[in-house]
């Protein structure tokens, strides 16, 4: 993941464009002490952190930081970007690729999963590094999509009629600025073959201002059905300046859709996601799929197991109307679509 910084600027379409957001994400913690610092709290070991670092290291934007409880070492804001001794103790099941994505990754910047979409990375940067992520240890350095790479992308997606989705993922692909996305956009237009594009993105909800009135009218016009999916997890993330950020999003008719990971010390009860579903409902975005952890290793901390997923799943369906329950769903490598738990 050293890799991101470097990832990011080997993107030959990226244009500098400062903005409030691109402060923000510059302004970024990047190490424990200043994150524990930032909320009031101590370290017994900072060298147990640092070690935990080393081959996933600490970013987090201020505007994520300022909603976490100041002295609280177990909020769930925290949990999810602090490093842990745990990340570095081997764990049994736990491995690199895990959903053997090596296998998909059928050209650099691009993995072929399912048959009728793709996964298209146009970095390997990202705003936040959650530590439960599932691709820690994706090797970006192998996929970095400049002009060439995103032209025989193009001509793979033309060579195989069945693909009329592509899904931006990374990386977070909101990391690229609006004349970036905008210019990446316009080529995927081009594609008569296409249908739809999806953004998976965590960039809004670390740094609202990334929900910029360009990009919202950029999507509007798009010839694409276009969704943007957030990856919310907790409900304090979701404060009131981004539930009005987004409403404002969904008022000008964007498709709003939320995926969560269900993580063990952050969201693990039924009565945490569903105010987490509440929220969303209050900011105009559909909960969509709530996912079990891959089992990747550094992150078997966050591990829940399935009985007591489908509890929780079980006691979420009996809070809330239908559709603001998440499918509770896993990925199995190989897989033609991801397998619904409940
Ligand atoms: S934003 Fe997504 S890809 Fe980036 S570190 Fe977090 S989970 Fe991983």
């Amino acid at each position: 993941m050293s890799e991101q910084t470097a990832g990011v600027q080997a993107l030959t379409l990226h244009t500098i464009t400062e903005d409030n957001w691109q402060a923000d994400l510059r302004d970024s913690i990047r190490s424990a002490s200043a994150l524990l610092n930032a909320v009031n709290l101590s370290a017994d070991d900072l060298g147990e952190h640092e070690r935990a670092a080393l081959e996933f290291p600490i970013r987090v934007p201020l505007p994520f930081v300022a909603r976490m409880i100041p002295g609280d070492p177990h909020d769930p804001l925290l949990r999810q970007v602090i490093t842990d001794r745990a990340e570095t103790l081997p764990a049994a099941g736990f491995t690199e690729d895990p959903l053997e994505e090596a296998n998909a990754n059928a050209l650099p910047g691009l993995i072929h999963k399912y048959k009728s979409r793709v996964l298209l990375m146009p970095t390997s940067a990202c705003a936040v590094h959650c530590r439960y992520c599932f691709r820690r240890h994706f090797p970006y350095a192998d996929n970095r999509l400049d002009e060439t790479a995103l032209a025989n992308i193009i001509n793979y997606i033309k060579q195989n009629s069945e693909i009329n989705e592509v899904i931006l993922s990374g990386g977070d692909p909101l990391i690229l600025d609006d004349i970036a996305l905008d210019k990446l956009m316009t080529v995927l237009e081009g594609v008569t073959q296409l249908k739809r594009l999806r953004i998976h993105t965590r960039l809004p909800v670390v740094i609202p201002a990334r929900l910029t009135d360009v990009l919202a009218e950029r999507l509007q016009t798009s010839s694409l059905n276009t969704a943007m999916v957030i990856h919310c997890n907790h409900p304090a993330e979701l404060d009131a300046s981004l539930i009005q950020r987004l409403r404002q999003w969904r008022n000008r008719g964007i498709t709003l859709l939320n995926q969560s990971v269900l993580l063990s010390g952050v969201n693990d009860s039924a009565e945490t996601l569903a105010q987490l579903s509440e929220r969303l409902d209050d900011a105009g975005v559909l909960p969509y799929y709530l996912h079990l952890t891959d089992p990747v290793a550094g992150t078997a901390h966050f591990h829940t197991d399935d009985t007591q997923a489908i509890g929780i799943h079980r006691a979420l369906r009996a809070a809330l109307p239908g559709y603001l329950v998440p499918r509770l769903v896993r990925e199995i490598a190989g897989e033609t679509s991801k397998r619904v738990v409940s």
